[in-house]
């Protein structure tokens, strides 16, 4: 056994005492169910030892993420008696927005060394690193144009150039862009709506949830909160107006 597998083995085993520890100090409603399914999709994927690094890959591949980790934050209350506060200093930002503080650390020769595609590693015999036409792709090549740093991107290591060759793409390589699209022009639709406000959870019902455990966490108004994530959206659209 690896040095790193002992360590997970470690780790993963405090994670099972926290999350038995929850469910004998607390009833569940207490605790919050969104934690312990987080906890037990962990312990599932992971074969019942969740490393910290799982348990957070969980809580970021599944929405809504907020709800999530304020879940996360009560359990380690009621289980241990834990005050963490886990923040988010990126949640009403773009991509765009975030790649921006990139150029502001001034690490922009990094960006061509790193790697955003579903289908990585490609191990091709060309060297490409990236499919260039899954979302990931797409959103990092939006995002990279966005904040000014496509220039920074190392473009022959892209397998296919959405952008530039579209025309010659296959179906199956176009199909992820028009998902994009369609997801773009949904958004148009709630923020150009006469009262963006509701369409917003008129279309995303599961946003409410999230608006409600925001303006808890945060202590800002339901309407603050909503017109935060409808400005995101405005952003978000505006970014994919012009760089799309
Ligand atoms: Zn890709």
């Amino acid at each position: 056994m690896t040095e790193r597998d002992k360590y997970e083995r470690k780790v993963g085993r405090q994670w099972e005492d926290v999350l038995n520890l929850a469910r004998s100090q607390a009833p569940l409603d207490e605790v919050g169910d969104e934690a312990i399914q987080c906890l037990t999709k962990a312990l599932n994927k992971t074969g019942g030892l969740p490393c910290l690094e799982g348990i957070f890959d969980i809580v970021e591949s599944a929405a809504p993420t907020t709800v999530q980790l304020a879940a996360l934050e009560r359990l380690l209350k009621v289980a241990l008696d834990v005050d963490l506060r886990i923040e988010n200093p990126c949640l009403f930002m773009t991509k765009g927005d975030m790649c921006k503080s990139i150029a502001s650390i001034k690490a922009e020769d990094s960006v061509g060394d790193t790697v955003t595609c579903d289908s990585f590693p490609l191990r091709l015999p060309n060297g490409a690193t990236h499919c260039g036409h899954c979302t990931s792709c797409i959103l990092r090549r939006l995002s990279l144009r966005a904040a000014g740093l496509a220039p920074f991107d190392n473009h022959a290591k892209y397998q296919h150039d959405i952008f530039g060759e579209y025309q010659r793409l296959n179906q199956r390589s176009k199909f992820d862009i028009h998902l994009v699209r369609q997801q773009v022009w949904t958004f148009t639709k709630i923020v150009n709506d006469e009262y963006p406000d509701a369409a917003v959870y008129s279309q995303f019902p599961d946003l409410y949830m999230t608006s409600t455990e925001l303006s808890a966490k945060l202590g800002e108004s339901s309407s603050d909160i909503t017109e935060h994530l409808v400005d995101l959206l405005s952003a978000y659209v505006a970014e994919c107006d012009q760089y799309l």
